[in-house]
């Protein structure tokens, strides 16, 4: 099939959370000095009445209180390790060096990751998370560092991958997993420290969002944020071992029974984005929770309606999309999230 054959074809890749990040009023991409008491200052401030994401809670993370993602101002990872399930391009011989963050400000019902989002995994200092980053480069060789659910900690990240950079120590691509329900203030906190996005659409439509998300401004959201993810990182650049060095990846998660939203999804992103992002479209989705059906959402998405969404992508013209085998969906692809790999 034409499909078959414009497409980029990859076995499977695993699960990860979704989360946001937005912070609102001070500009967090100013000038980068060190990841001293200047830098944690700022960030306790940013915590201390947090607007990281659009939830804008404005309670004082610094302080007990917790918000929609139930996260502290002190960072929390679920593992640290070679990841081999994200896509082709993501991982070759060497495996994406993901870190997991614990807690998610999106919360989506049919959440594939559970147990990180309600907060497992071990307490990091920033010391902690630089020698965790670097071990995953140095000692594992990764192909990349892929921050997965990070933007809820965007104060604490940003001014330490500018440093990393700064110096030279992080010379991988890093990657910037996220639900794309990020605030344009947040991830511009980012410029020049994020090669790759590695960004969720999940919803077209409010309606949709505010049911399974609780979050009606995803659409608006999201696409405000990919904007500036495309204008950030530019045109695809791949190396000689066809790893991605720079670009935009945009997942779409195939809901069973919500083939029309993926059909809107698919549009909006080709006409408003063309050929400057990535599609990569999943069919992964594993029904985990028992109140599911109560959303439409208690079988796996079948065979048929995953081609729907694939000859609509064809149909439309898009062109080198990633999609997955059947048999995707299953919890073996969704690792523990103990703390492993997080340098003590
Ligand atoms: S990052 Fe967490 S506490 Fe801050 S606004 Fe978002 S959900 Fe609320």
């Amino acid at each position: 099939m034409l499909r078959k054959a414009s497409s980029l074809e990859m076995d499977s890749f695993g699960g990860r959370a979704s989360c946001a990040s937005t912070p609102a009023s001070a500009d967090p991409a100013g000038p980068n000095p060190t990841c001293s008491g200047v830098q944690a200052t700022s960030a306790a401030n940013e915590y201390a009445s947090c607007i990281l994401c659009p939830r804008a809670c404005r309670i004082d993370r610094t302080n007990n209180e917790r918000g929609v993602c139930g996260a502290s101002s002190t960072l929390r990872i679920g593992r640290a390790a070679l990841h081999w399930w994200e896509e082709p391009c993501l991982v070759g011989d060497q495996g994406s060096g993901a870190v997991f963050f614990s807690h998610c400000a999106l919360g989506c019902v049919y959440c594939q990751n559970k147990d990180l989002v309600a907060g497992a995994g071990v307490e990091v200092s920033i010391d902690q998370f630089v020698r965790t980053v670097l071990r995953l480069q140095d000692e594992e060789h990764a192909a990349n560092i892929n921050l997965v659910t990070p933007s809820h900690y965007v104060a604490s990240i940003a001014p330490v991958l500018r440093e990393l950079r700064a110096t030279g120590s992080l010379h991988i691509p890093v990657v910037y997993n996220t639900s794309s329900y990020d605030s344009v203030r947040a991830l511009r906190s980012l410029r020049g420290s994020i090669d790759c996005y590695l960004a969720d659409f999940k919803y077209a439509t409010p309606d949709v969002a505010a049911r399974l998300s609780r979050a009606s401004d995803y659409p608006d959201v999201a696409l405000q944020a990919l904007d500036e993810m495309v204008d950030q990182v530019g045109d695809w650049v791949e190396d000689d071992q066809g790893l991605l060095q720079r670009g935009v990846i945009v997942r779409h998660l195939v809901l069973p029974g919500y083939i029309d939203e993926s059909y809107k999804v698919l549009g909006l992103l080709h006409e408003r984005y063309g050929d400057r992002i990535r599609l990569s479209i999943m069919n992964q989705f594993t029904p985990l929770r028992d109140d599911l059906p109560r959303y439409g959402l208690g079988d796996k998405v079948s065979h048929q309606e995953y081609e729907r969404v694939l000859d609509y992508a064809d149909d439309l013209g898009i062109q080198d999309y990633f999609w997955q085998e059947g048999g995707a969906a299953t919890e073996s692809f969704i690792p523990l999230f103990d703390g492993t790999g997080v340098v003590s």
